[in-house]
């Protein structure tokens, strides 16, 4: 990757950790879900309206790094108005790009904006950093009543 584009990712990932999407806990949420990753110490609370299998709003609490954070607020602006189907198929193309099976810069670009994470592929522990909202977002979505812990 180039410095030139090395930089505007980190740019996002910035401007998504100090102001993040649709941090807020959605009242009369349908699916919730709580996320932990405890070798970073990321907390991630995450409330769901899903209707009709699609995700009409989501939104999120939490603490932890940047990493996280961003991740998070990039993922809440992202899933909104898809369907669960939608949903789970970009976390399996995110899981690639972040874990560094997605090398096709064509496959990187479709991922738009998730692609500013290509570059943590090269800081494995912050592979969990990075990918801990999504993990939170497919529990929620199974209903899932438990703590998701990037650890099990
Ligand atoms: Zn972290």
């Amino acid at each position: 990757m180039d410095t030139e584009l090395r930089e505007l990712y980190q740019q996002v990932i910035l401007d998504h950790n100090k102001s993040p999407r649709n941090f807020k806990k959605l009242e009369n949420a349908n699916h919730i879900a709580e996320g932990y990753n405890p070798l970073c110490g990321d907390k991630i609370n995450l409330y769901l309206i899903v209707e009709d299998d699609i995700v009409k709003d989501i939104g999120f609490q939490g603490s932890g790094c940047a990493i996280s954070k961003a991740s998070a607020s990039l993922m809440s602006s992202i899933v909104k108005g898809k369907t669960k189907k939608e949903v789970e198929k970009l976390f399996s193309k995110f899981h690639d790009l972040v874990t560094g099976k997605l090398n096709n810069e064509a496959d990187i670009e479709a991922l738009g904006k998730l692609a500013v994470f290509a570059g943590v592929r090269d800081f494995p522990a912050r592979v969990k950093c990075a990918s801990l909202a999504w993990h939170t977002l497919i529990s929620a979505l199974k209903d899932e009543q438990h703590v998701v812990s990037t650890e099990d």
